[in-house]
């Protein structure tokens, strides 16, 4: 039986339960389909959410381990259970996407679960794990489908020894090695939860630094607080071959000026080299949508498909792959459709590493400057001149501001350090409104607190004027 939506969101991740809910805001009669029992997608079920809770218990045991004795805390016979750590993650994730399926019910979003796929560009099909199949007429679709790890053929990819994020988030004894191929984001957040363990770190990354897509000095910065916790990083090599036995991973490794290679023996091999979108059997031919040659649904500036009437958006198109970018763009698209103006600028969407120190970066890089050809200037401000990270023991890091030579416009803003990850609001506010550094170096800043950092860093850049440096 067919029933007439006015939108059809396919995939329930952070890009379409939030686009499901904006279009329903707006007055449109609005379905979500999702192929698993659970909603939240990748975010809330295997990625920022599972992630970020097993962060924070580690945080915890490390801090307690490393940290307490120095504020004259005495701790005997600490432990870990990993097993419980694992449990209250799960826990976390199942009150989350709880959440999403309340909110459904709220906005009223009639939820199909089973497997999308297109009949036609006005015609969905759900096909039930039991076999059954229903079809649903709509008059628009936003495709939210999202994305899946990369593993290349070589790396024999069993979930056992060879694993990626999703199974490394299961994992229930501390390894006494891992071999994490790619220093990027997963890499280094999840790296991180078992260097905390205790866990032999190895980054195998391709290119000559960490988080290459990041600024430099991020990349600096960061890679000598991980070093601190106990990672090794291979950095401009290459893995080969990856093989497995069911107790330990071999793993082949190439320098990439050298000819001869190396192996790294180890428990487990974490592949963590980026995500591909994901598109199998969603029948995009026969809707007639088109996809381009990295397999990502291709968007006009109204995130709109070549098949008008059919929009997509999150780690299923361009863009960074990031939570808080695919819910933008749902409510982008979900506006667009009820024919309003909404605004949207990829430059200004905030990156987040959730390390410790955390990384956190908004606009340009200094590489981006260069290349551009803009001329800028550099403010920059270590946590170590700052009162409130001495009082927390916090003193890795810096924070950085990239300005217009001439204007004076902030133009990029990285750091490293304490609640980088929250502090970066700040920045991306100010840059929505394009302040100058001197704006944000006038504005008062509570006093002791991380934020300071930036505002002398926005003085540094201004004129040279921070005070405490
Ligand atoms: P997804 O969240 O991938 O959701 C897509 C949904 O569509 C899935 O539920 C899938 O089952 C469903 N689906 C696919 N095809 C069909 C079909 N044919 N029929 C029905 N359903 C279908 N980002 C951050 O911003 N911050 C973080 O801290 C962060 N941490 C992460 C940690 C890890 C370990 C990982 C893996 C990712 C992390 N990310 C983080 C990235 C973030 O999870 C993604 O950018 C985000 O989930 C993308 O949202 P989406 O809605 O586009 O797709
Ligand atoms: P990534 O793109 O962040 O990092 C991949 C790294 O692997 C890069 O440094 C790259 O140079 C390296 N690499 C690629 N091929 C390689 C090879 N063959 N050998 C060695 N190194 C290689 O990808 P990821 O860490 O897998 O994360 C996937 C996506 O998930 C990212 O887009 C990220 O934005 C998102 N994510 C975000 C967060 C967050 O926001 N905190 C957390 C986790 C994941």
């Amino acid at each position: 039986m067919s029933k007439k939506y006015d939108v059809i969101v396919i995939g329930s991740g952070p890009g379409g339960y939030v686009a499901a809910i904006r279009c329903a805001q707006l007055g449109m009669k609005t379905a979500i389909i999702e192929r698993y029992p659970t909603l939240g997608g990748t975010c809330l079920n295997v990625g920022c959410i599972p992630s970020k809770a097993l962060l924070d218990s580690t945080e915890h045991y490390h801090a307690a381990k490393e940290k307490f004795a120095a504020h004259g805390i005495g701790l005997k016979d600490l432990t870990v259970d990993l097993e419980r750590m694992v449990q209250r993650k799960n826990e976390v994730v199942s009150q989350t996407v709880k959440g999403v399926e309340f909110l459904m019910n709220k906005n009223k979003i009639d939820v199909h679960h089973g497997y999308g796929s297109f009949l036609g560009p006005k015609q969905i099909q759900v096909a039930r794990e039991d076999g059954s199949t229903k079809v649903l007429e709509t008059d628009k679709v936003i495709i939210a489908t999202g994305s899946k790890p990369i593993v290349p053929a070589a790396f024999n990819y069993d979930k056992k020894r060879v694993i990626t994020s999703t199974e490394a988030l299961n994992i229930t004894r501390v390894p006494k090695r891992m071999v994490i191929v790619g220093g990027g984001v997963i890499g280094l957040e999840l790296g991180s939860v078992f260097a905390r363990l205790g866990t032999e770190i190895e980054v195998v990354e391709y290119m000559d630094r960490i988080l290459p897509t990041m600024d430099p000095d991020c990349s600096k910065e960061l890679m000598r607080s991980l070093k601190k916790l106990g990672f090794t990083f291979h950095l401009k090599h290459a893995v080969q071959t990856v093989k497995a036995t069911s107790r330990s991973v071999t793993v082949t490794v190439q320098p990439r000026d050298k000819e001869e290679t190396f192996e790294i023996k180890a428990d487990y091999c974490l592949v963590a080299i980026g995500r591909r979108p994901f598109t199998e059997g969603l029948g995009l031919d026969k809707a007639g949508v088109q996809t381009d040659e990295k397999g990502r649904i291709v968007v006009n500036d109204q995130l709109e498909t070549n098949v008008p009437g059919i929009y997509a958006i999150g780690d299923v198109i361009r863009g960074p792959m990031l939570a808080h970018k695919a819910e933008e763009d749902g409510i982008f698209a979900a506006e667009t459709m009820a024919g309003q103006k909404p605004h949207l600028d990829y430059n200004l969407i905030p990156g987040v590493v959730y390390t410790w120190p955390e990384v956190a970066s908004v606009g340009k890089t200094e590489p981006q400057l260069k290349e551009a050809g803009i001329p800028y200037k550099v403010g920059k401000f270590p946590f170590r001149a700052s009162g409130r990270a001495r009082a927390s023991m916090d003193t890795d890091g810096m924070v950085k501001v990239l300005a217009h030579k001439e204007t004076d416009e902030i133009l990029g803003v990285h750091m490293v350090g304490p609640r980088a990850a929250d502090m970066i609001a700040e920045a991306v506010a100010l840059m929505e409104f394009r302040a100058s550094a001197e704006d944000a170096g006038r504005i008062c800043h509570a006093h002791p607190t991380f934020t300071e950092a930036f505002k002398e860093a926005a003085l540094a850049a201004t004129d040279n004027r921070a005070i405490h440096i």
